[in-house]
């Protein structure tokens, strides 16, 4: 099975040690396109040193909620600086987490709004984090209010590692949102991921890991790894009822159209 993974962070030093062997298990496992997120300035040049020395990866620059408070507007100068690299494929990771609160909302507001300016403004489709507390959805519909804000044209976005409300989904889906899934979609509570995964048209959808964060059933749980996005693209095949290879071909397909530079890369 052809087979992307959307998100996954690995310029994080977990993987410092074996990024080669890590990056080869995933080609192994089918895996043909790992786009490398960002989550603060140091995070984001060190996705584009790894691009540099390996050709199968993508980088994405931007500054994660929880890092939105530290984030000066020096060091948001470089990371827009950044974004505009023939490297650089999206925006983010950027978005709001109402659930940790490791930065104040007024700060993680700020900060999404700064990313999806550069979103809109370079055509990178931003990379959305989005996560309120168990039985919550004060994150999604505030993201939903700021995307709406732009009226009737929103920048490209993605939602990464689905979680809310199926309604929440169809909201962002109708303002032109592609869904990427992960391992979050197997948790307790987070049920509504698999209609959600069932009515996403088939050319908005992806998968990821997240790595290190947040393995499905069967990774390791001490560090996620990109070839177990083989797991939750299984998953999503049989929920929707498609062919595993013809699913794993618009995975792809999608990941070229979506990030539309990486076909000037390659
Ligand atoms: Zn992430």
């Amino acid at each position: 099975m052809r087979l992307v993974d959307s998100h996954c962070h690995l310029q994080a030093d977990r993987f410092d040690a074996d990024v080669d062997q890590v990056i080869g298990a995933a080609r192994l496992a089918g895996v043909e396109r790992i786009l490398v997120p960002g989550w603060d300035p140091a995070s984001s040049r060190g996705a584009l040193e790894l691009v540099d020395r390996f050709p199968v990866l993508d980088a994405s620059v931007g500054v994660h909620p929880h890092d939105a408070e530290r984030v000066d507007d020096a060091a948001w100068a470089e990371v827009a600086a950044l974004a505009s690299d023939p490297r650089v494929i999206a925006t983010g990771e950027t978005g709001l987490d109402y659930d940790r609160l490791f930065s104040p909302i007024p700060a993680q507001l700020a900060n999404l709004r700064r990313n999806l300016r550069l979103a809109a403004e370079t055509g990178k489709p931003a990379i959305l984090h989005c996560r309120s507390a168990a039985g919550q959805r004060d994150a999604q519909d505030a993201l939903l209010g700021e995307i709406r804000a732009y009226g009737a044209t929103p920048p490209p976005v993605l939602i990464h590692s689905f979680s809310g409300p199926v309604d929440y989904a169809e909201a962002m889906l109708d303002l032109g949102a592609a869904i990427s899934f992960s391992g979050l979609s197997f948790r307790a509570g987070e049920e509504s991921t698999a209609e959600v995964a069932r009515r996403t048209p088939a050319d908005r959808i992806l998968v990821e890991t997240d790595s290190p964060f947040l393995s499905p059933p069967g990774a390791p749980r001490r560090r996620n790894e990109p070839e177990w996005v083989r797991v939750t693209a299984a998953w999503i095949a049989e929920l929707r009822g498609e062919d595993r290879d013809v699913f794993g071909d618009r995975l792809v397909a999608n990941f070229d159209r979506m990030f539309a530079r990486v076909a000037a890369r390659r």
